[in-house]
C-alpha cells in the first residue's frame, strides 16, 4: 500500500510531483493558490482541496514546492493548525537558515521535518536524472524514503536540516563556476571564427577526464598534499600570459585567465611552485 500524499504548490515542478504521486498509486491531494491550475491534476486523478490546510490535514507526508522562502512563509502560516503529527517536507529553493527556521516551526508545531532541494527539470521528475537532496529528521526520511525516491535520485545528508541546502548551493556554484568558463571560451572560440557548435561537441567529448581529476583534488585538498596535477605550477603559469594575450589581441574578456595567472604568481612566490594546480585551493580563504 502506498502513502498518501499532498502537495501543496503546483508550479511547473510541483505539478511535476504531484503527477508522478499520482502515477505511481498513491492517493494525492493538491493545492495550490491559484487554484485553476490543479485542473490537470484532477484530471489525472488527484483530489483538489479548497484550502492549504484541508489540503495538509488529508495526508500524512505533506510536501511543499513553492517559489521562494517568503511563499513557504504564507503558506505554513495557513496550514498551523493542520501539521501537528504530519512530515513536512519542503522542496522550495532556498537556504541553509531558512531550512533550519522551517524546522524549528514544524518541530514547534507538532511536525517532523524534512528539507529538499531538487537539482534536475520538471520533466525528468520521476527518473533518476532529477537529484533530490534530504536533510532533516531522520526517522521521518526512513518512514518515507521509498516514498520520496519516486521522484528521483534521493541522497540524505544528516539531521542538520540545513544540510541539504548547504550541498544545493554548492552544486550550482560548480555548475555557474564551469559554465561561465565555458561561455568566456566560446567567446575566444568564435573570435577565432572556429564553429562554436563543433566545439562545444569536442569538449562534450572530452569531459569524461574530468571526474578522475575532481576526485584526487579533493584528496589533495583534504589532506594538503599537493603533487603536481596539471603539471608544476612553475610549467603551467609559463603558459599564462600566452593566455591573457591571446584573447586581449582579440577582444575578449580575459578575466578569468588573469585571477588564474595572479594565484599562480602567488603559489610560486609563496615557494610552491613545484605544486600543482590544486594546490591554488590554499589562496582561496577570505
Ligand atoms: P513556478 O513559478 O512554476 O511556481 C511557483 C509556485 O509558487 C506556484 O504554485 C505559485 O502559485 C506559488 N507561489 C508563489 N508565491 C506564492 C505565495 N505568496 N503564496 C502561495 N503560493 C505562492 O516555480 P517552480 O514550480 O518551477 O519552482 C518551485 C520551486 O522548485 C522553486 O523553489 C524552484 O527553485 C524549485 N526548482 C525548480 C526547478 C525548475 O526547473 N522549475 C528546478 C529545481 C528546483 P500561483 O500558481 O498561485 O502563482
Amino acid at each position: 500500500t502506498t502513502t498518501p500524499v499532498t502537495v501543496l504548490g503546483l508550479g511547473a515542478m510541483g505539478s511535476a510531483i504531484a503527477k508522478t504521486f499520482v502515477d505511481r498509486g498513491h492517493r494525492t491531494t493538491v493545492w495550490n493558490r491559484t487554484a485553476s491550475r490543479s485542473a490537470p491534476l484532477v484530471d489525472a486523478g488527484a483530489a483538489a482541496a479548497a484550502t492549504a490546510a484541508e489540503a495538509a490535514a488529508a495526508s500524512p507526508l505533506v510536501v511543499v514546492c513553492l517559489l521562494d522562502g517568503t511563499a513557504v512563509d504564507e503558506v505554513l502560516a495557513a496550514v498551523e493548525g493542520a501539521v501537528a503529527g504530519k512530515v513536512l517536507v519542503n522542496l522550495t529553493s532556498g537556504s541553509p537558515a531558512r531550512a533550519r527556521a522551517n524546522e524549528r516551526w514544524a518541530r514547534d508545531r507538532g511536525a517532523d521535518y524534512l528539507d529538499g532541494k531538487i537539482m534536475g527539470d520538471p520533466p525528468y521528475v520521476g527518473t533518476p536524472n532529477v537529484m533530490f537532496a534530504f536533510s532533516g529528521s531522520r526517522s521521518a526520511f526512513e518512514a518515507h524514503g521509498s516514498t520520496l525516491r519516486q521522484l528521483g535520485t534521493v541522497a540524505y545528508h544528516g539531521e542538520d536540516p540545513g544540510s541539504a541546502a548547504v550541498e544545493f548551493m554548492a552544486q550550482v556554484a560548480v555548475g555557474y563556476e564551469f559554465l561561465i568558463g565555458f561561455l568566456h571560451t566560446l567567446r575566444l572560440v568564435q573570435a577565432e571564427g572556429v564553429d562554436v557548435a563543433e566545439f562545444a561537441e569536442r569538449v562534450a567529448g572530452s569531459l569524461a577526464g574530468y571526474p578522475p581529476l575532481l576526485t584526487s583534488f579533493g584528496k589533495a585538498v583534504k589532506s594538503g598534499e599537493y603533487g603536481p596535477d596539471l603539471g608544476s605550477l612553475d610549467v603551467q603559469a609559463a603558459l599564462m600570459d600566452d593566455m591573457i594575450s591571446h584573447r586581449e589581441s582579440l577582444g575578449v574578456e580575459s578575466v578569468r585567465m588573469r585571477e588564474v595567472k595572479e594565484l599562480m604568481d602567488r603559489r610560486i612566490a609563496d615557494g610552491h611552485g613545484d605544486q600543482g594546480f590544486s594546490s591554488l585551493f590554499e589562496l582561496l580563504a577570505r
